[in-house]
């Protein structure tokens, strides 16, 4: 490489939130390890730390006081991880941007590898979690019906099992960047952009510290609002049942009136009037309550988009090298 050509930039996005436990343990012996070893590039590191509560923030306002490469971006509250990557990717200013957890469970010696695919002309580089290695009986069945559905929904892209430690080209960055929800699956987003991508297969490694922040009602809710998102299959799908439960209710309801009315009652069945009624009724009443539901589902994401906020606020006080 000739002095005159400035070597490549790679940013690295780092969400945070309550690491303290782990997080210069992280850094010190898996993380920097790797990354000051890309001698052909230049490096950048963004966190966002995404409201802590703890030291987290000042740990890595250390960091950036050591080094103006280290950049803070501080939320003013917690935001969530996928509106943190959000604000990572747009302040990235790397020909790549790879993101990464700073719990330990990703690990950073696959690093460059994610630069070998992208250099071999692959513009986004997802790495994908070996299933097995998965925690928890409900966490596994709940992520592979997770993938089903996104499939099923029309994100055939997705692989089960993706992750957000993943290296992006400024390309997908800028375009990425230019997506304006709010309520957003940064994997579901990244896959709908297309280009070219590749997955690396990793094993999934537990926390070095700390505890997960997603626990299951969380997780629940992020796969909810990702299915309504993305895709208006539930209104589809209650239509359906809808037209199901009408045929049910009108054959039940023409059976009745030929048994008893027509016929006579043949089969002693004796159905009175309140019988017939609750019949309907009972129908009625759940096809009402699942729409309802569906349909204030969606009223809610619109809410929110129309609402027009900004996706996160910045305390710039806290915030460093930006
Ligand atoms: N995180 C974040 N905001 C949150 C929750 C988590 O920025 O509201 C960060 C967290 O510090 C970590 C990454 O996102 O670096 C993944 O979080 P976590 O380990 O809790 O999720 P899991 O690995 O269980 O999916
Ligand atoms: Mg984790």
């Amino acid at each position: 490489m000739s002095i005159f050509t400035k070597k490549r930039l790679i940013s690295f996005v780092i969400p945070v939130h309550n690491e303290q436990e782990g997080l210069s343990d992280f850094l010190e012996h898996k993380f920097f390890p790797v990354t000051k070893k890309l001698k052909d590039y230049r490096t950048e590191y963004i966190f966002v730390n995404d409201g802590s509560t703890d030291s987290t923030l000042k740990i890595v306002q250390d960091y950036a006081a050591k080094d103006k490469n280290i950049k803070v971006i501080s939320f003013s509250r917690n935001f969530g991880k996928e509106i943190a990557l959000a604000a990572g990717y747009r302040f990235a200013k790397g020909d790549a941007v790879i993101s990464i957890d700073a719990d330990g469970q990703q690990p950073p010696n696959l690093i460059p590898e994610f630069i070998k695919k992208w250099n071999e002309g692959a513009e986004v580089v997802t790495g994908v979690r070996d299933h097995y290695t998965k925690h928890g009986f409900i966490a596994k069945i709940g992520s592979k019906f997770f993938y089903k559905l996104l499939r099923k929904m029309g994100n055939e892209y997705t692989v089960p099992g993706s992750t957000d430690y993943r290296l992006i080209d400024r390309v997908v960055i800028d375009e990425y960047n230019k997506l304006t929800e709010h309520n957003r699956i940064t994997r579901g987003l990244i896959d709908w952009l297309g280009f070219k991508q590749t997955n690396i297969y990793y094993i999934y490694g537990s926390r070095m510290a700390g505890k997960t922040s997603y626990n299951f009602s969380k997780l629940f809710h992020l796969a909810l609002d990702s299915f309504v998102s993305m895709s208006t299959t539930p209104l589809m799908i209650l239509g359906h049942l809808g037209a199901f439960i009408m045929l049910g209710s009108f054959l039940l309801g023409m059976f009745c009136i030929i048994n008893q009315y027509i016929l006579g009652d043949p089969l002693q069945l004796y159905w009175d009037g309140a019988v017939q009624m609750t019949i309907f009724i009972t129908f009625l009443v759940g096809i009402i309550l699942v729409a309802q539901a569906i349909t204030a589902l969606y009223i809610s994401h619109i809410h929110a988009e129309t609402q027009g906020r900004p996706l996160y606020i910045i305390d710039k006080k806290s915030s460093r090298n930006l």
